[in-house]
């Protein structure tokens, strides 16, 4: 299959691709890995005339750590995530969930700022970054505004990004000492998409019961969303085997789940709170009071 007639655009710097964006208008998209928008305009489901590639943008392809925030710009692959030092060390549940997206071909191309920007359903990334409690930066030329991960996520492949700007960057704390945390998820067997995916983290007070709980699902909804009822169920809880399934059993409430030929919408539901379960055990077994 190949893909409509388009103007290819290589940007050198942020400010050279808003520049592009703003003048080219709404026919331009942004290239980062490509292994999203190219097999979806291989297939004619996206048509831009103008592609404009940031791929060799510098300023976005670093991870750094700035006081207390390690930053993570757009451009950096799945596969510079899931092997980063600093990543591993201090947001360990973000490079395991870059582990498991797709394959070594896919991690080596695919970016964090292009996963998250697509907005796919079923990508890994969004429950962990969501459980993370993630800020994005989002640059225009009219400036920079910075929007929580919780925001990002409007719809199905939507987004808080505007047309005119640039997802520049992913601000992160770093995982608390001693939390513990886990990322599980179901793939769909030919690509490795999450059917469920479910990212959580939890902190144990001194007297061994929850006191901060993060669940993040994706994969069975539109939108990737923070299981908040789970958390509630859970927090000031001791995290024994009758709380963490009365917990995980909140773990649909009030979603609208997804339906296609991979899974109906009940199975996806009920993957849900076993996935969740597990999640919350495998992370609670990691924690180090
Ligand atoms: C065979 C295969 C298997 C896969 N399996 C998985 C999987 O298991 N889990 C998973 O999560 N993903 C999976 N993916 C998707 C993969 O992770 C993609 O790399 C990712 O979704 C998109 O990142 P990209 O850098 O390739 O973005 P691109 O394809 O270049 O761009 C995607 C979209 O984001 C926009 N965009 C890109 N960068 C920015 C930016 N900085 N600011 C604003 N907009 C931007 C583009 O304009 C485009 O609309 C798979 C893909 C393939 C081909």
């Amino acid at each position: 299959m190949f893909p409509a007639t388009f103007e290819y655009h290589r940007a050198q710097s942020v400010k050279e691709a808003l520049s592009l964006l703003k003048r080219l208008g709404d026919g331009a998209k942004l290239l980062s890995g490509g292994h999203s928008l190219i097999p979806m305009m291989k297939l004619r489901l996206a048509q831009p005339s103008h592609l404009i590639d940031i791929g060799g943008v510098r300023e976005l392809s670093q991870i750094s750590e700035e006081g207390n925030k390690i930053l993570i710009g757009a451009t950096v692959t799945h596969s510079e995530i899931a092997s980063s030092p600093l990543i591993k060390q201090k947001l360990g549940l973000l490079a395991d969930c870059a582990a498991e997206i797709g394959d070594v071909q896919v991690r080596n191309r695919g970016t964090i700022g292009g996963s998250l920007a697509h907005a796919d359903p079923a990508a890994d990334y969004p429950a962990a970054v969501l459980a993370l409690e993630a800020e994005l930066e989002l640059e225009s030329e009219q400036g920079t505004r910075t929007v929580k991960a919780q925001d990002f996520f409007v719809d199905l492949m939507t987004t808080a990004l505007r047309p005119d700007e640039i997802l520049r960057r992913v601000v992160f704390a770093p995982i608390p000492q001693g939390a513990g945390y886990a990322y599980l998820k179901h793939p769909q067997p030919a690509s490795g998409f999450a059917i469920v995916g479910v990212a959580a983290l939890v902190t144990l007070g001194k007297d061994g019961s929850c006191e901060k709980v993060r669940v993040g699902i994706t994969g069975i909804a539109p939108k990737p969303f923070r299981a908040t009822a789970v958390e509630s169920a859970l927090t000031g809880k001791k995290p024994d085997s009758t709380a963490l399934a009365a917990a995980a059993a909140h773990a649909a409430d009030g979603v609208d789940c997804l339906s296609d030929i991979h899974a109906s919408s009940e199975f996806r539901a009920e993957l849900a709170r076993v996935y969740t379960r597990r999640a919350l055990e495998r992370a609670i077994a990691a924690c180090k009071p």
